[in-house]
């Protein structure tokens, strides 16, 4: 929301969401989309340069992409190598289409590319199943070449606040090698991995829906303060002061919270609370591994299979899985089984669905395609746990008790089927409860004798139990884990896990929101498994709270209230009441 657009010539204020906390100054860069449909083309006759023409551009996309590659973790190189690909299979067709129906390059490149996208969803080709975003992406990027113009993803935005209507992962994985200062975008959620990567890299986020795009300039200084969701364009001499005190105070907090980072988490009364990372690859778990993390709550292994055109094999999945599992030696290592379908979709089962994020997804996915992908995940699963100790299988979006007893039985007959023949019975299953019927049916699901933990996905289970879209910028005011429904069906759920004996953890990015950290204390949770940036900040806060008093002082008045507000409200005035004026910028 715009809250104040005058008082000089040009300063304009906006107000959003933060996707990722910290505060910069610095000039403007607008990101533009590089729209492939709105791609004009006049004078469009076929030339006899057309073919060099569209060589040349290819040339220097693969120079683009191998220069991207060079400081890519491994997944995204994996992805790049995906454009690679699909650049090369454009530039064929295109080349073709242009001969036959004798026109230019740009307008035959834009005929391939509808043409793909059409059929995108109803075609079996693993080229035109790739995502529609990467395939646009692509051709876009082969389009500026084309018309003699560099493409945004060659822009410098080192320094500066880049402004756009949307990032991918890679945009964000690109930003924080250039060291950009900050992002805001009008599209995306807080729990988009764009999101989680700026977290990661400590890159400043916020997204504001109604951003004036216009209205901006390159080079227009900007205040982006991703601690209250604010961003001042052209700032007076006033806003400049306020944000140096402001920034003065962060960084000193920022280096207490650092050392907290390498301390076992612990309540004044002495609770001892695991702090586990979320990963989504080797470099962020070897990262993670000498950042204070106590092991890792969530392996996100999804990336593994997005970024190819056939699933992973057992081979590739182990060595992921041994690499994460050396790491952390003698510490928890949770891999969850692929959450397949829905925002992650797969370019080798594309599925016409309606409603994907209720269709088959997760759980669903992996029991029905049980001989391409859930088989040898579970083989190379058994393989690295056997070989090192200290993996625990984490089963994404159940909903039912069948499909934990379905899963109970495939890892059984995959054990007996390997040649190597282990037991499964010392296999650590967990549940990760990302809907509501999974949370009101934790006892049962524990009855199975099959599941030792739970780990609460809050990022799914806000979504599903408050109707909202998490990655839908519409609805994004009323998206927050700190909602009293959110927060009355954690309750029901946690004291049934803990009444069943089972070890309940959280791993949604509720596990780092400082507001959310006595809360979800006081409920009994044990294990909070957050962003490797997010270590230091989460064991300060647990260090300064005292378990024993939380359930009465703070729990019991958040469940009574009757809207998000209220709740923070109280949440704010419980932690400066204890003293906590410091934890302020995050309340
Ligand atoms: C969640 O839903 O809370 C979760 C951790 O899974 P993901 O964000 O990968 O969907
Ligand atoms: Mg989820």
């Amino acid at each position: 929301m715009t809250i104040y657009g005058g008082g000089g010539d040009s300063l304009l204020t906006f107000k959003g969401t933060i996707a990722s906390q910290g505060i910069s100054i610095a000039p403007i860069i607008k990101y533009l989309v590089e729209s492939i449909e709105d791609l004009e083309v006049s004078d469009c006759r076929f030339n006899t340069d057309e073919e060099a023409r569209l060589d040349d551009a290819l040339e220097k996309y693969i120079v683009l992409l191998s220069e991207t590659k060079k400081f890519a973790p491994e997944t995204e190189r994996e992805m790049l190598e995906a454009y690679e690909l699909i650049a090369q299979s454009l530039v064929e067709e295109t080349k073709e289409l242009a001969r036959n129906e004798k026109i230019c390059a740009e307008l035959a490149l834009k005929k391939v590319y509808l043409k793909y996208r059409e059929s995108f969803k109803s075609s079996g080709s693993s080229l035109i199943a790739l995502r529609e975003a990467d395939l646009r992406s692509v051709a876009a990027s082969l389009a500026n070449y084309l018309r003699g113009r560099e493409p945004k993803s060659t822009l410098s935005v080192h320094g500066k606040i880049v402004v756009a209507e949307d990032v991918t992962p890679t945009d964000v994985i690109k930003f924080a090698k250039d060291g950009v200062k900050g992002v805001v975008t009008m599209k995306g959620g807080v729990t988009s991995h764009a999101a989680i990567i700026a977290r990661g890299n400590d890159i400043p986020y916020i997204i504001i829906p109604d951003l004036r795009l216009e209205n901006i300039n390159n080079g227009d200084i900007a205040i982006l303060d991703a601690l209250d969701g604010s961003l001042v364009v052209n700032p007076g001499e006033k806003e400049v002061e306020n944000y140096r005190v402001k920034v003065a105070r962060f960084e000193e907090l920022k280096s207490i919270l650092r050392r907290s980072a390498f301390a076992k988490a612990s309540t004044l009364d002495n609770q001892v609370i695991d702090v586990l990372c979320n990963i989504r690859d080797i470099e962020e778990a070897r990262a993670a591994s000498t950042g204070g993390c106590d092991g890792i709550g969530l392996f996100r292994v999804e990336f593994l299979y997005m970024t190819r055109d056939k699933p992973p094999g057992e081979e590739t999945l182990y060595t992921a899985f041994t690499k994460v599992a050396e790491f952390f030696e003698g510490k928890t290592v949770v891999i969850r089984a692929p959450d397949l379908g829905a925002d992650k979709p797969l370019p080798y089962i594309p599925l016409k669905e309606e409603n994907p994020f209720l269709g088959l997804r997760g759980i669903r996915l992996l029991l029905e395609y049980s001989k391409e992908i859930f088989t040898p995940f579970l083989k190379a699963f058994l393989r690295a746990q056997r070989s090192h100790g200290n993996l625990r299988l984490l089963l994404p979006m159940v909903t039912t008790v069948r499909e934990v007893l379905e899963t109970g039985e495939l890892l059984t007959r995959v054990a007996e089927d390997s040649f190597e023949r282990m037991a499964t019975s010392n296999i650590r299953i967990g549940v990760m409860v990302e809907t509501p019927a999974a949370a009101l049916m934790v006892d049962k699901l524990a009855d199975t004798g099959l599941i030792k933990f739970v780990s609460y996905g809050t990022n799914d289970l806000t979504q599903y139990t408050l109707a909202v879209d998490r990655g839908n910028a519409n609805v994004s005011y009323l998206y927050d884990e700190l909602d009293p429904a959110l927060l009355r069906l954690l309750e029901v759920s946690v004291s049934k896990a803990l009444e069943k004996r089972i070890e309940v953890e959280v791993c949604g990015e509720m596990a780092s929101k400082v507001p959310a950290i006595p809360v979800l204390l006081g409920l009994g949770v044990k294990g909070l498994s957050v962003n490797p940036a997010q270590v230091g900040l989460v064991k300060y806060v647990i260090s300064k709270l005292n378990a024993s008093n939380l359930g009465k002082d703070l729990v019991s008045k958040v469940l009574n209230a009757s809207d998000v507000e209220e709740s923070k409200h109280i949440i704010k005035e419980y932690l400066l009441s204890i003293g906590l004026k410091e934890l302020n910028p995050w309340l």
